[in-house]
């Protein structure tokens, strides 16, 4: 029997602080066994890797987010470097570019952006990538390099999608397509292959149907998961055991 997982949570955000614990017992519950947390910041990646379960076994990325690349000083980036080659790390993330808040630092984004995919590349880690309006410039710098990893919260279109796996890119899909108005994140679980999908919830954001307008956990991907399955005609030990061994491809055993 394979287990659910969720490719990209902030479970070490304050949003949790208080209760966890209850937190982790819902995703063990809920047969969700496996879960990627994210940090931009240092302090909570620190306290990301105390985070543990019984039943849980967590992986760990740590990198510098698009919205903060203006607090980012050369002294700052190298305590992010050295963070990410511990063998804790098990990816570089999230990182990429979001000009939908700020496209008036574009430049230093693109510095930013590039200087941890070289980082990943040296490491031969995988890369997380957050891109919102930004697709073609997140396409054009990744192409350069020799790296893998994963589009994560993918939400551009089906043809581009098409693009990322061509360069042998996961695409990672969280709650929004079982919203209402979803249309476009189902083609695009018809465009990629099932060998390149992921599922994640990107908690305490983007709550997946019917618990939308709540604070979103691990547990919820369970939802995208199914409707996953729903679409697209698949038996659900199938694709789990399939998402299973396209997270470990990704980030390893
Ligand atoms: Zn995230």
């Amino acid at each position: 029997m394979s287990n659910w997982l969720d490719s990209h949570c902030h479970i070490n955000d304050e949003a949790f602080r208080d209760d966890l614990d209850e937190v982790l017992n819902h995703m063990a519950e809920n047969d969700v066994l496996k879960a990627m947390i994210i940090s931009s910041y240092i302090e909570d990646y620190q306290f990301g890797l105390t985070i543990s379960h019984p039943d849980i076994t967590f992986k760990h990325a740590l990198g510098i987010y698009p919205g903060d690349v203006d607090d980012v000083d050369d002294e700052l980036f190298e305590r992010y470097a050295e963070l990410c080659k511990e063998e804790n790390c098990d990816a570089v993330g999230e990182i990429g570019l979001d000009y939908h808040w700020n496209k008036e630092n574009r430049e230093r984004q693109l510095e930013i952006f590039r200087k941890q995919v070289e980082l990943a590349v040296s490491l031969s880690k995988p890369v997380i990538i957050h891109s919102r309006d930004a697709i073609q410039d997140t396409y054009d710098i990744l192409k350069q390099y020799p790296v893998r990893g994963v589009m994560h919260c993918y939400s551009d279109s089906a043809e581009m999608a098409r693009e990322f796996v061509k360069l042998g890119f996961f695409i990672s899909m969280s709650g929004t397509l079982t919203w209402k108005n979803a249309k476009e994140p189902l083609r695009v679980i018809r465009e990629v292959p099932l060998d390149r999908l992921l599922i994640e919830t990107d908690c305490p954001y983007l709550t997946p149907a019917p618990n939308r307008g709540k604070r979103n956990e691990p547990a919820y991907v369970v939802y995208t998961g199914k409707k996953i399955c729903e679409e697209l005609s698949l038996e659900e030990e199938d694709f789990k055991k399939q998402l299973n061994r396209n997270y470990h491809e990704l980030f390893g055993l």
